[in-house]
């Protein structure tokens, strides 16, 4: 059986100002203790991940929640992950609902967003997962296996894509599947992975998202192939953030 490294993600979304870097010095500096067994990564918006980085000092590794799928050019307000490469992160969040919804990204595009952070040398976050109406109408699994064949890049493997299970209806409504519901979907994805990503499927981690709290991280975690979390509002407070990476003491 393959041993899989977990990784405690936070995504801060639209929130945080200079002054909650500090939120993630106090993360950094806690994490070695309170989750040595798991990676931990806080992506915060684009315009904190060079101070992010500063205050991480390489304890805990720093991403963004998006990027171009093109290195550079005429793409105003847009950010290429090479530039969030340089500006210090290693991951990218690509495909999340709130992009796929708001800006109407398709897997098309996730794909080539996925395909530009691995271009750039970041690991790439491929984010999936059903509606409430498409749960409703067991078409879950049908949803996520077509979102999974259309939105992984090519090139994926261990070592740079994660992919994230996130049911769109789970996200801060602080509703969540049953843990039944959880491991059937996640070892729908390993076997998936395992069939698209030949020598690598076994290995990719894939995250469980959507209203993970201090309170049930543990149980969520525990489900067989669920290799972390990511975490949208509980991951902006440090006391939050690492009630729920530290179920990898
Ligand atoms: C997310 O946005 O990725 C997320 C899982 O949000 P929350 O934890 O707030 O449900």
């Amino acid at each position: 059986m393959t041993t899989i490294r977990p990784l405690a993600a936070g995504n801060w979304k639209m929130n945080g100002l200079t002054a909650s870097v500090a939120e993630i010095a106090a993360i950094a500096e806690a994490a070695a203790r309170e989750a040595g067994g798991a990676d931990v990564l806080i992506c915060p918006p684009a315009t904190l991940i060079s101070a992010a980085c500063s205050a991480a000092a390489g304890r805990i590794a720093i991403g963004g929640q998006d990027c171009h799928a093109r290195a550079s050019g005429a793409h105003t307000g847009d950010i290429s992950a090479e530039q969030l490469k340089d500006a210090g992160a290693s991951f990218a969040i690509v495909g999340h609902s709130e992009r796929r919804a708001d800006h109407g990204e398709s897997d098309e595009v996730v794909r080539a967003k996925a395909e530009g952070a691995l271009r750039a040398g970041l690991t790439a976050i491929v984010c999936v997962g059903e509606t409430h109406l498409q749960r409703e109408s067991g078409q879950t699994l049908a949803v996520v296996g077509a979102q999974l064949a259309g939105s992984l890049p090519h090139g994926g493997k261990a070592t740079n894509l994660v992919v994230a299970y996130e049911p769109v209806w789970a996200i801060g409504t602080g509703l969540t599947p049953t843990l039944a519901d959880v491991a059937e979907v996640h070892n729908f994805i390993r076997h998936e992975l395992i069939d698209l990503l030949p020598g690598e499927g076994a290995a990719v981690r894939i995250l469980y998202g959507g209203s993970v709290k201090p309170a049930n991280a543990a149980e969520l975690m525990a489900v067989e192939n669920v290799n972390g979390a990511l975490v949208g509002g509980a991951s902006l407070t440090a006391k939050d953030f690492l009630g729920i990476a530290s179920v990898y003491k």
